[in-house]
């Protein structure tokens, strides 16, 4: 996938929509991403800790049993097996790499169920850096033990009391401390959202998600690529590193989001922290509050990318249901013995209920496991209660 324009666009999506204070800050984190990204020893650096720390490359598993039942040859790639289990490692110690380089030994983020915040503060750790995570207060009772997750791991959570008091107010924060510390801070944004460079900066920090599973695909495939190539939309970031592997294939790419969290299949253009993108709002811009069983899919909006990816039709969008949702957790966990983060979960969704359907039978397909669903147990306990198997319903 091309870099954006120089107004850092993809189409009509993107560019930079910030207050005039924090231009030059944009600029300037563009100017040594660009630097950083054609330095062959930053390369060198960040593969090396991926490597040793973060466990890359993460493996692809062929999925016999799931396979012999749904008529295609299911390939999932393995993020769940990353170090902190998702692909958000990839993301945030290509962005503390670049903050060193850049100077600043300060990290600031914003987090709504936790998962970029506790990444955030893992990267931060490594690097001895100072991080402060704002987080809406809602959002820290709901999920306390990421709080302390984040605290044992050496960062302050900050939580925010104003609005609704959720993720949106804490972007609005996490802004707010940018512009006044600036100079020795870097604001690390968790998906690929936000204004230029950062959704083209947090898709090349993944697109090490799709190189590594194209040439994974090939050797299993002796040489040949997938049919379909599959992933889970929140703000988008797995799903665009690993695009980024396949656009030059003849894979058909599919993004899927969760039904409550739809900003491109139902969402509208507008303007919202700092991109133009789809996002869900109502007739007067009012932005809606997204739903969905899993936290880090419901986003109001999503990267510009995508928004051009589905209007080029390059890729296509589908949504999941939360029951087709769980059923499919299930299914992976019976089947793989592989219990997928519910996130994942609706990419592997999307699949069981269209493979022999718009999926041909035969067809091979590979779906990025995002993450691990350990922190999402108690919730389907509660949800499905313990009765029956996920064989009986699905
Ligand atoms: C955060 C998260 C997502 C959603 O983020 P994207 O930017 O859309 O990738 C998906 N899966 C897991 C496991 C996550 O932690």
């Amino acid at each position: 996938m091309p870099a954006p324009g120089p107004d850092g666009r993809f189409g009509e999506f993107g560019g930079r929509y910030v207050p005039e204070s924090l231009v030059p800050a944009c600029m300037e984190l563009e100017g040594a991403f660009r630097d950083a990204w054609a330095d062959p020893s930053f390369h060198a650096e960040l593969d090396g800790i991926l490597r040793d720390y973060g466990g890359r490359p993460t493996p692809l598993t062929e999925c016999s049993r799931l396979s012999d039942r749904l008529g295609v040859r299911l390939l999932l790639k393995r993020e769940d097996l990353a170090h902190t289990g998702s692909h958000k490692i990839n993301n945030v110690i290509g962005q503390a790499l670049l903050a060193r380089r850049m100077g600043k030994r300060r990290l600031i983020a914003e987090t709504g169920a936790g998962q970029h915040g506790v990444a955030t503060a893992t990267a931060a750790a490594l690097f001895g850096m100072e991080c402060v995570v704002y987080m809406g207060e809602v959002d820290t009772e709901r999920q306390e033990l990421n709080v302390f997750r984040m605290e044992l791991l050496g960062t302050e959570v900050r939580p925010v009391r104003t609005g609704s008091r959720t993720l949106k107010d804490a972007v609005n924060e996490a802004l707010r401390d940018w512009v006044a510390s600036v100079e020795g801070t870097h604001y690390c944004i968790g998906s690929v959202m936000g204004p230029h460079p950062y959704p083209w900066m947090v898709r090349e920090f993944q697109r090490v998600v799709g190189d590594e599973a194209l040439d994974q695909c090939r050797a299993i495939l002796d040489g040949g690529e997938p049919d379909w190539v599959v992933a889970c939309v929140g703000g988008g970031s797995n799903a665009a590193g690993t695009f980024a592997g396949f656009v030059d294939t003849g894979a058909a790419l599919v993004g899927v989001e969760a039904e409550g969290g739809a900003a491109i299949t139902r969402g509208t253009p507008g303007v919202l922290h700092g991109m133009q993108s789809h996002l869900l709002q109502d007739e007067d811009g009012q932005i809606s509050e997204a739903e969905s069983i899993s936290a880090g899919l419901d986003y109001p909006g999503i990267g510009p990318e995508h928004a051009h990816l589905a209007a080029s039709g390059r890729a296509r969008y589908e949504r999941a249901q939360d029951a087709e949702v769980v059923s499919a957790f299930r299914l992976l966990a019976e089947t793989e013995g592989i219990i997928p983060a519910l996130e994942s979960a609706h990419a592997i969704a999307w699949v069981v209920r269209e493979a022999g359907r718009s999926i041909p039978e035969g067809s091979t397909v590979m779906v990025t496991l995002s993450g691990r669903g350990d922190k999402d147990v108690a919730q389907v306990r509660d949800l499905v209660g313990r009765e029956g198997s996920a064989a009986d319903g699905a």
